[in-house]
């Protein structure tokens, strides 16, 4: 059962509102987490394939830069709370953990699961209840400036009144999870601005049959790059994966946000992937002819084999339109070009993005400007917190989405803890 008055609310128990609700204790006030959904933390629960990219091992500098110009907003939060506090954090709440390949730290169980229990244990301890099915619907100040929140809970509505609240009820991402935005507007409704909203780190989808003749390859240490008539926008090097209907894998994930933007104002946008990032030019030229210098007798299809994954084979054929089994002593130079090209640059059209339903975080939210980031309080409304998702704040894939959302969730649970409030505050002054 709800109480009708708390001192402290947080709604949406995801990473956030998880830490907001440790970080907000204080023996003198009473605290309730309110999560609409039979469970907390259930996008937690399913990040980094349910294994949780939790944090990455950068230093502050390019960790910050991996969110754009936002990241001089987290450069406070990181200095309170940071990748390895975040690791201690974990670690004394019994959920030890683990550095792989790129920096990320995941759980030594590969469950993601066990934070989120942690997280509940702790609550649990400092008597912090969580309530569950806990739908928040409606949020406003009443003529005394106390919040009066509006839950849909147990079948009936209810009327919850709070000194302070914390929003931390995550962007449009996977809504199944039960991230479906409604955090905007109950921000909206203290003036607050939301910055155009759209689907992030997500799957694009590309022309034609390339990507479904090669669905389910991986490709390791290529670089892509977007193109803007002649202009090369930027260019990443790292992991991709084709699929059905278009393109994924970290760094299709990362350029998704440009890409994404880029399409609001055309019809398709030009990636090349260059397959061989490590030889220019001249230096795969000088291959491809040792290549054919060397094995003369051999066929086009089997000089392939040593080129790229078998997956591509048969596409590159029927791309360059050259015979797979001319002996490679017949091979033109024209035709060695257009391998070289091929390799070098092998184009794709981007015509579209998943929806919200696949995107991992949304770009976007409450406006950054209107937040203060040494505390997260509200510039419009005293007592009103933000941290998470919510805010306009995302980053790239690599743990450093999930670290945001502690750190300002961390930020806003302790000003919530030192926050003087009712008879506290009246004594004071
Ligand atoms: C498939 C997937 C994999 C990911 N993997 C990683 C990863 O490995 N590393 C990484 O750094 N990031 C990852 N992310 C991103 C990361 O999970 C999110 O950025 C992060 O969960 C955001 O945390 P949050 O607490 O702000 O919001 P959320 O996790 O979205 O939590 C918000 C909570 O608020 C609740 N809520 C919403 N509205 C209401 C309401 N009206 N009333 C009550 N409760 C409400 C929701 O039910 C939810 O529980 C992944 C995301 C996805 C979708």
């Amino acid at each position: 059962m709800l109480e009708s008055h708390y001192n402290t609310v947080i709604i949406g128990a995801g990473p956030a509102g998880l830490m907001a609700a440790v970080e907000a204790y204080n023996p003198k006030h009473s605290i309730v987490l309110l999560e609409k959904m039979h469970k907390t933390g259930i996008k937690l629960r399913i990040s980094g394939k349910g294994r949780c990219n939790i944090t990455n091992e950068e230093g502050l500098q390019s960790f910050l830069n991996r969110f754009g110009k936002k990241g001089r907003f987290l450069k406070y939060a990181f200095s309170q709370f940071f990748n390895h506090d975040l690791l201690k954090y974990l670690n004394e709440m019994g959920v030890p953990t683990k550095l792989e390949r790129g920096g990320r730290y995941f759980c030594e169980s590969d469950r993601a699961t066990d934070i989120a229990v942690a997280f509940e244990k702790k609550l649990s301890e400092l008597k912090i209840p969580i309530a569950m099915k806990a739908h928040v619907t409606g949020l406003y100040k009443n003529d005394e400036g106390r919040f009066v929140i509006e839950v849909q809970h147990g079948g009936r509505q209810v009327l919850v009144q709070a000194d302070q609240v914390c929003i931390t009820s995550g962007g449009l991402g996977y809504p199944a999870t039960g991230s479906t935005g409604e955090g905007y507007s109950m921000a909206q409704s203290f003036g607050h601005t939301i910055v155009d909203t759209a689907p992030s780190l997500v799957p694009v989808l590309t022309a034609g049959d390339i990507a479904k003749r090669i669905q389910g390859l991986s490709l390791r240490n290529v670089s892509v790059s977007i193109w803007d008539e002649n202009k090369k926008v930027t260019e990443l090097f790292g992991e991709m994966m084709f699929m059905r209907k278009g393109i994924s894998g970290p760094i299709i994930l990362t350029l998704s946000e440009i890409l994404v933007n880029m399409l609001g104002s055309r019809q398709e946008v030009n990636i090349k992937i260059d397959l061989k990032p490590a030889l220019d030019h001249k230096k795969l030229d000088l291959r491809l002819l040792r290549e054919i210098a060397e094995n003369k007798k051999q066929t086009f299809r089997t000089m392939l084999k040593s080129l790229l994954p078998l997956k591509m084979i048969d596409l590159f054929i029927d791309l360059l339109k050259i015979d797979a089994e001319k002996p490679l002593h017949q091979i033109t130079a024209e035709e060695r070009k257009r391998l070289r090209m091929l390799l070098k640059e092998f184009p794709m059209q981007v015509i579209g993005h998943d929806s919200y339903d696949r995107a991992i975080v949304t770009s976007g939210g409450i406006s950054l400007k209107e937040i203060n980031p040494i505390t997260m309080e509200s510039g419009l409304s005293s007592n009103l917190f933000l941290a998470g998702e919510v805010i306009d704040v995302n980053g790239e894939t690599g743990g450093y989405n999930l670290t945001s959302s502690w750190s300002t969730g961390f930020l806003a649970g302790r000003s919530m803890r030192n926050n003087k409030l009712g008879v506290e505050r009246y004594l004071e002054n």
